[in-house]
């Protein structure tokens, strides 16, 4: 790997890191967005930032998992 290469990746790295959400933040969304899934509405098209963390954050996605079977 190249110096360039690295700043580079370095750079995408804490700039994907200004766009992700917060877990915290997730938390705060994730029931929404599973009573969304479950009246069939396009939960990922309305809520594209917890689309991307769930896929993202493995913890998260369980959490995802977990929730969306209890409700459904
Ligand atoms: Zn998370």
């Amino acid at each position: 790997m190249t110096p360039v290469d690295l700043k580079r990746l370095i750079h995408s790295v804490f700039a994907s890191r200004e766009e992700e959400m917060l877990c915290s933040e997730f938390f705060e969304q994730l029931p929404r967005y599973v009573e969304m899934e479950a009246s069939g509405q396009d939960a990922a098209g309305l809520l594209p930032e917890v689309a991307h963390h769930l896929q993202q954050c493995s913890e998260c996605g369980e959490l995802y998992r977990a929730l969306s079977e209890a409700i459904l």
